[in-house]
């Protein structure tokens, strides 16, 4: 359902690579031929600091893909977040382990965290995949139809 203050996953946590301005986000519903009506989210430059700004527009499904992909390369506050996800990869290993009848200690590997991750931007609810990229030691930025990352 369409509320009228809306709030969007990604739009406070990203820059424009090519201005600098805000990134902001526009929904669109489209009809598709079996009657279903999609909806889209595009996100794009706010064009304050430059008005004729040509950073363009991309879809958030498409966002989701790209900041997958990044998940192997960025690092994460190990205050925070990292504990968070620990618990919870081990939480689930546990239960696993429970399942299949093994007795072995839990161990919670790099890999692990980076997997968790990925599976919230996919699967996550908007809360908790701002929650995860909002505790990135990065900056994100969008220009040219992709998304890219510089450590803070
Ligand atoms: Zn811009």
């Amino acid at each position: 359902m369409r509320t009228e203050n809306q709030e969007f996953t990604f739009t406070k946590l990203m820059t424009c690579g090519l201005c600098g301005s805000g990134v902001s986000a526009s929904e669109k519903w489209k009809k598709q031929n079996n009657g279903n009506v999609h909806r889209y989210v595009y996100y794009g430059c706010t064009k304050a600091k430059d008005k004729h700004c040509k950073c363009g527009y991309i879809e958030e499904k498409e966002i989701i893909n790209q900041f997958v992909g990044l998940m192997d390369k960025v690092s994460f506050d190990d205050n925070s977040i990292q504990q968070k996800i620990k618990s919870e990869v081990e939480r689930i290993k546990k239960f696993n382990n429970i399942m299949l009848g093994i007795k072995e200690k839990i161990e919670v590997k790099d890999l692990d965290i980076k997997n968790y991750a990925k599976y919230i931007l996919k699967e996550g609810t908007e809360v908790e995949k701002r929650e995860l990229l909002g505790c990135l030691k990065t900056s994100i930025f969008l220009a040219n139809k992709s998304i890219s990352i510089k450590p803070q």
